[in-house]
């Protein structure tokens, strides 16, 4: 059993296989163990999961990803530089 709140409208939203959504602009629903809303840092996970099987991960690690990325590449770079001179 997923539970999570809806920061927005301070609803508790329990997962169900219809996926039953809190009731306010958000949309936080859970469907199984699939987590949407339009604004996932709105919604707080109580338990049932972790973060990881919420449905937007995939953007998040992105975007972590990349942010990681570009601080490799950038210390990488600064590094070729050292190296260079
Ligand atoms: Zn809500």
């Amino acid at each position: 059993m997923i539970v999570v709140r809806c920061k927005n409208c301070n609803t508790e939203v329990r997962s169900s296989s219809y996926g039953n959504p809190c009731g306010c602009d958000n949309m936080t629903t859970v469907k199984n163990d699939l987590i949407t809303a339009k604004d996932l840092s709105l919604v707080e996970v109580i338990s049932g999961l972790s973060k990881r099987k919420i449905s937007d991960d995939y953007q998040y690690l992105t975007k972590e990803d990349l942010s990681w990325m570009e601080q490799r590449k950038s210390r990488k770079i600064k590094k070729l530089d050292f190296e260079v001179r």
